[in-house]
């Protein structure tokens, strides 16, 4: 038996099979069992004529027009696809190890790359990016494509299952079926990480910051999480297992939770919104009492694809459930919020302009070309994405969130374009409404011209997840350094302050939907700081609304003018662990300050 230390994300236990999902640069390794190796041969194979079809037609295009002399390029990687080393190599890897063709085309590469790093001459070690080229191709290939659903990952594995992956990003964790996840742990991630914050909102038992659970588990043998000390424990014995399941919590509300605004004893009316990351969350939101979705993550749908994957129409049907789940409270659909390293090159592939950007860079820079940045970079992605939003306003109501806004020119940008797809859906006689249209605050500089920002949107809408992050330096998927992501920062007390103070100027009304609203103790905080509109993880809802209903906002609000006047985390954490007594003890970080 082995006990590993993490952070616990969900309360309760769990314990079952251990199943191990390997992440491996952007490939993810999962078992295939031995009966359909056939099936990831074939899948494999299309991919290579698939890429070679494509590599020919781009020899030729380019061998007749300007840019001829980079045809020789593509004949190059042309020879590449046939390489025994690459195809031939990851074909024995499926066959001999049952593995799914993504990471046994991404293994052969690493083999190859190393070859190619020990070569003295540098013209040659620079072809290394040729194979890479064509790698990213054949990877780009093994997609389902637009059409189809993302496929369930694990769909060949039986269930249920504990899940452990050393790291899951949540467009790969949109392509796993949860519902035969019995708990899940991960080597990487903090309390914020998107797939911890999924975890939470489906309440599966879970931990994350765990290091090297993925090293010391192995796949099939009995594992148990402990979501209340935060520790995976490796082949329990039955003592353990025992006692450790008779203390879980029996699975939360079933009844509907009472809905509408919830009211503080001295009569402020607080508005509860959901943060929705699947469409299957509606149902649960809605069973959760929330007024509303104040937060669509729609880049989710998107699961492992790229950002033009989906159809105007494939988006159209999914707002329209959503919205149509959720009438007749409103929903908020935040624009893709992505990272470059999601929008491959305007010809659909990673094209010769996308070489000029090394894989790396574009694997990870969540302060690169992001959000609403990319979404105006690619304005053909935003004006498909905005059409099919708008057209679903037509069955209730939306609003527009646009998220990573940094400057004011971005907001107008962004306004400016909506004002013209409005314009084009009206010309095609659809009647769309006029949809309000908020920004996030999430970038200090936003944070800073709150007020600024208030003439520009309709509405604003803190990212308390991002807005910690890059106020205080600290990666939120970091886990090494979590001790010092701290919202009860004085920093983050002033500076959220001043955003409230803002949207007041601007008279716009302000919400908050990063995590700390999920968290009961740093949601009287919040309320204490003026504000009364939030969107949270679905299953904090109750916890919220019996919190508000128990206080009383004029004492919260002297406890917070208390908390402004300290000098450091701790002595804030301190103070009001004093001060908001009686506070309903909710998730650790409110345990830690209540
Ligand atoms: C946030 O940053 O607080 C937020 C809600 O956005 P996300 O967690 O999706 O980055
Ligand atoms: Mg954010």
């Amino acid at each position: 038996m082995q006990r590993l230390k993490g952070i616990a994300i969900t309360h309760g236990a769990a314990a079952g099979r251990a199943v191990l999902l390997v992440h491996r640069g952007r490939a993810i390794r999962f078992p295939i069992p031995a009966e359909r190796t056939g099936d990831e041969l074939a899948r494999l194979d299309l991919s290579r004529r698939r890429s070679r079809a494509q590599l020919e037609s781009i020899r030729q295009r380019i061998g007749q027009g300007p840019g001829s002399e980079l045809a020789p390029l593509f004949e190059a990687q042309l020879l590449i696809l046939e390489d025994p080393m690459l195809i031939g190599r990851a074909a024995d890897l499926i066959r001999t190890e049952h593995v799914n063709a993504e990471w046994a085309v991404q293994r052969a590469f690493d083999e190859i790359a190393h070859v190619f790093d020990a070569i003295e001459d540098p013209y040659l070690r620079e072809r290394r990016g040729d194979v890479e080229d064509v790698v990213g191709r054949l990877r780009m290939n093994l997609h389902d494509g637009a059409s189809a659903a993302p496929r369930d990952l694990l769909r060949d594995v039986p269930g249920p299952f504990v899940l452990i992956a050393d790291e899951l990003s949540p467009s790969v964790a949109a392509q796993i079926d949860w519902g035969r996840v019995r708990g899940f742990a991960m080597d990487a991630g903090s309390r914020t990480y998107h797939t911890a914050i999924l975890a939470r909102s489906l309440q599966i038992p879970a931990i994350v910051g765990l290091h090297d659970a993925t090293a010391r588990a192995r796949a099939g043998e009995t594992v148990a999480i402990d979501g209340t000390t935060g520790e995976l424990i490796i082949d329990p014995s039955p003592d353990v297992l025992r006692s450790l399941l008779a203390r879980q919590p029996t699975r939360p509300d079933v009844v509907p939770a009472p809905s509408g605004p919830a009211t503080t004893r001295d009569g402020v009316c607080i508005r509860l919104e959901a943060n929705v990351e699947l469409l299957e969350d509606v149902a649960v939101a809605q069973r959760h009492g929330a007024d509303g979705v104040g937060l669509f993550r729609s880049e989710l749908m998107l699961g492992g694809q790229p950002i033009d994957a989906l159809s105007e129409e494939r988006q159209y049907e999914m707002y329209l459930r959503l919205v149509e789940g959720m009438a007749p409270r409103p929903v908020t659909i935040r624009t893709f919020d992505l990272e470059e390293s999601r929008a491959p090159g305007r010809h659909g592939g990673w094209d010769a302009a996308d070489r000029r950007t090394s894989e790396a860079e574009r694997t990870r820079n969540p302060l690169g070309l992001r959000g609403i940045r990319l979404s105006l970079a690619r304005q053909e992605l935003l004006t498909r994405q905005l059409r099919a939003v708008l057209r679903a306003a037509l069955a209730g109501p939306i609003r527009i969130l646009l998220p990573f806004v940094s400057a004011v020119e971005e907001a107008r940008a962004a306004r400016a374009l909506i004002g013209g797809v409005v314009r084009d859906l009206r010309a095609e006689r659809l009647a769309v409404p006029d949809v309000p249209v908020g920004a996030m605050i999430e970038v200090p500089s936003a944070a800073l011209i709150a007020d600024l920002l208030a003439r520009e949107v309709d509405f604003l809408a803190i990212g308390t997840n991002d807005l910690i992050q890059y106020t205080l330096a600290v990666d939120r998927t970091d886990e090494r350094i979590s001790e010092f992501y701290r919202p009860l920062h004085p920093g983050m007390l002033r500076l959220l302050r001043l955003v409230r103070r803002g949207a007041a100027r601007g008279g716009v009304p302000l919400s908050v939907c990063g995590e700390m609203a999920s968290d009961p103790g740093l949601l009287a905080v919040l309320i204490g700081l003026g504000l009364t509109d939030f969107s949270m993880t679905p299953a904090a809802i109750p916890a919220a609304r019996r919190l508000i209903e128990s206080v009383s906002a004029a004492d919260l609000r002297a406890a917070a003018r208390g908390a402004l006047a300290l000098s450091t985390a701790d002595e804030i954490e301190d103070y009001l662990a004093r001060a908001v007594a009686g506070v309903e003890q909710g998730s650790p970080l409110g345990e830690r300050i209540l």
